[in-house]
């Protein structure tokens, strides 16, 4: 399969523009996650509706038990307590995903809220003691720690979206290797990948490299999963500038003997521009790629760093929050 048309399985809330489903009867109209739809394979859930609360329903809350860590999930307008059946509703659904390369939930749920949802010390109004996590998305994190989470509120930022999109489409991409491969399958997925780890870890991304030149140690199958539980370690970490820059620096470096001083100068000034925050990541890149096709470099072409996902996601509009996040 091409890397291209790999699409990512995401399990996403379903009132996210799949259906009226809210509390209040409403479905909220995403358009990122509406653009999504072409390039992942969306699965839907919706705790509230399948545990048979109704649409629409008197809102739910999470409210502190007897201890700490006794998270209960109460409907104040009826006094019913559903902790139970959301648990179980949860895990049920969780044991039944064979495979999931992402989550993309509703914030501000007491269900599917990833974080910094409302916790309250009893089901009256005004009584909010901490911030947690929504029953379903804890069960969900705990189920599967390495999946890629995010809620729509959070894709609104361009650096948390774009992390988002890399992992997810990372994944999916590795998930479709052959299992039953050979060893050249995942030397050649991480030749591809090189630049993109490193932009993540250099660390990381030589320890990769290292389960693999030590291959003849053991068998296939252990290989690949020891790779893949370093893949995902990996891309619970996030890109920074420095190392974009190191990144771009060793790229530019397979070019460096074919340009002249002036463009060798325009070059680092960009560098600078994005080290400075004035450009984004996509200048230099794109700079890259256009010397990859000029002098034929068929190994920086291949290399994921300069299409991590497909290029119809890329936005760059941002919501200005979470500017200080360093990427
Ligand atoms: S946030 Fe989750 S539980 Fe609430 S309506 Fe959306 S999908 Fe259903």
């Amino acid at each position: 399969m091409e890397f291209d048309q790999v699409k990512p399985i995401v399990y996403v809330s379903r009132c996210l523009g799949f259906d009226y489903c809210r509390w209040n009867g409403d479905s909220i109209n995403d358009s990122f996650v509406n653009r999504l739809k072409e390039f992942v394979e969306f699965h839907t859930l919706c705790p509230e509706a399948d545990i048979g609360l109704g649409i629409p329903r008197n809102p739910v809350r999470l409210v502190r038990g007897k201890s700490t860590e006794d998270i209960l999930m109460l409907q104040p307008a009826t006094g019913e307590d559903c902790t139970d059946k959301m648990i179980e509703y949860s895990q049920d659904f969780l044991n039944r995903i064979e495979r999931v390369d992402g989550f993309l939930l509703k914030n501000a749920s007491p269900s599917c809220g990833i974080n910094n949802i409302k916790l309250y010390a009893n089901a009256a109004k005004g009584s909010m003691v901490a911030k947690t996590s929504g029953l379903f998305s804890a069960q969900a994190k705990a189920r599967f720690p390495f999946a890629a989470f995010e809620d729509e509120g959070r894709l609104h930022n361009f650096i948390i979206r774009e992390n988002w999109l890399i992992a997810i489409f990372t994944i999916a991409r590795f998930r479709e290797l052959d299992k039953n491969g050979k060893i050249a399958v995942l030397y050649d997925f991480h030749a591809r990948y090189k630049y993109l780890f490193m932009s993540y870890s250099h660390k990381k991304m030589q320890n990769l490299g290292h389960l693999l030149a030590n291959h003849h140690q053991e068998n296939y199958d252990v290989i690949y999963h020891n790779y893949e539980k370093g893949l995902l370690e990996l891309l619970t970490l996030s890109p920074s500038i420095a190392r974009r820059i190191n990144v771009l620096s060793h790229m530019f470096g397979y070019f460096s003997k074919e340009l002249n001083a002036p463009g060798k100068q325009y070059f680092l000034n960009i560098l600078e521009e994005y080290r400075r925050g004035a450009m984004p990541f996509i200048v230099p890149i794109e700079l890259i790629r256009n010397w990859a096709i000029r002098f034929n470099s068929e190994y920086i072409l291949k290399q994921s760093i300069l299409l991590p996902y497909p290029k119809e996601l890329l936005l760059l509009s941002d919501s200005g929050t979470g500017r200080n996040i360093k990427s």
